[in-house]
């Protein structure tokens, strides 16, 4: 029997998701749940633990009242009961601001996946996972391969979220190097070495192309000695080199840590990028297809038009939601488009970014001085 939920440690990949997509319960019910976990929306660690309670709580009611086995009522109740267990310990991780968990306790299945984005309470309890809004959050950022080489060894990771996972690690011995006094037998001992590192780097290319086959990163770093590096990438197929987004002059021996830490300041300069050329594709774009500010903004969600939406991040700004129609306002009043009560929110952007996901649009947040010309939210819109 199952007898904990641990966070999933490393990064989410095409494999995991087809291995939760595959798996299929006959006449049973899996469970998959996702939970607002985002300290900013409730506050503090403690207002985390709350709402996942409560969440879990509603969740059990339901379980009560379906027409089910009673093992399968215990099983399901039990299960929410270690789910509530690990949204306990990990409230307040670094980064986490959504979870998305799913659990078969019968078929030894259990996946809890921290996310960087905020998600709206939700479950399912169906024959099969339900992974949409899993992918309407993935489908936020872009996966990395990381690709660090050396003249005989190499290490392949994938790099997604801020994390990093090492998914393959390659060794060629290499011809010993031995001074040779005859100096034709040097020569011809240089150029076996010389076959031998093209070989080396070539295998190492093709074990990049067969990783990216598998798991389709969207941009490639390589990493590697200064006088090795561009040997190296003369070997990468040209899809690969296309993707090529930065060159690290780094030891293949270089900690997963490090590794790790310097990923993230390299994704993170990435969507600086996405998001400034995004601004920039805004401001190219037909008037119609341009949102500016909040009202502009909150009508274009309403009426399901956001494509990008760039978001100054922590503004903290109060607002007003439709309690009918979910239309979003800055002020309060009946609500301008249905007429409906207003619901107070303490933090209305956040809101507007929670309700882009679900319209399975995209979001980058910008902290940059020229979206204060729009108060800080503007976005580009689908027609
Ligand atoms: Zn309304």
């Amino acid at each position: 029997m199952l007898q904990r939920i641990e966070l999933y440690p490393g990064v989410l990949t095409q494999r995991a998701l087809r291995q939760l997509e595959a798996l299929h319960r006959s006449q049973e019910r899996v469970l998959s749940v996702y939970l607002d976990v985002d300290p900013q929306r409730w506050g503090d660690i403690e207002g985390v633990r709350i709402a996942a309670k409560n969440a879990l709580n509603q969740l059990r009611e339901h379980i009560r009242t379906l027409a089910i086995s009673n093992g399968e009522r215990q099983r399901l109740l039990r299960e929410t009961e270690l789910l509530q267990e690990l949204a306990y310990l990990s409230a307040g991780r670094r980064g986490m601001r959504g979870l998305a968990s799913f659990i078969a306790s019968q078929a030894e299945v259990a996946f809890a996946f921290p996310l960087p984005w905020p998600l709206r309470h939700q479950y399912f309890l169906e024959e099969r996972f339900v992974l949409w809004p899993l992918r309407q959050a993935l489908d936020q950022s872009d996966l990395f391969g990381i690709v660090l080489v050396d003249k005989d060894e190499a290490k392949l990771f994938l790099g997604y979220l801020g994390e990093v996972e090492e998914v393959s690690y390659l060794f060629d011995e290499v011809p010993p190097k031995i001074r040779i006094p005859d100096a034709f037998g040097e020569l011809q001992f240089r150029r076996k070495q010389v076959e031998h590192f093209h070989h080396h780097f070539d295998w190492v290319a093709y074990c990049a192309l067969r990783l990216w086959e598998q798991e389709p990163f969207r941009h490639l770093i390589i990493g590697g000695l200064r006088e090795v590096l561009p040997q190296f990438e003369w070997h990468l197929h040209r899809y690969l080199k296309d993707l090529i987004v930065a060159r690290w002059e780094i030891s293949v021996h270089t900690p997963q840590m490090e590794v790790r830490e310097r990923f993230e300041q390299e994704e993170s300069r990435l969507l600086q990028q996405q998001a400034a050329r995004l601004w920039q594709q805004l401001n190219e774009a037909p008037p119609a297809q341009q949102a500016r500010g909040p009202e502009q903004v909150f009508r274009a969600l309403w009426q399901r038009r956001i494509w990008h939406l760039l978001v100054k991040p922590k503004t903290h700004y109060h607002g007003h939601i439709c309690s009918q129609c979910g239309r979003l306002h800055l002020s309060g009043g009946p609500c301008i488009e249905c007429g409906g009560t207003m619901t107070h929110l303490s933090d209305v952007y956040e809101e507007a970014v929670r309700e882009t996901l679900a319209q399975s649009a995209h979001v980058r947040y910008w902290d940059h001085p020229a979206l204060d010309e729009c108060d800080g939210i503007a976005a580009l819109l689908r027609y």
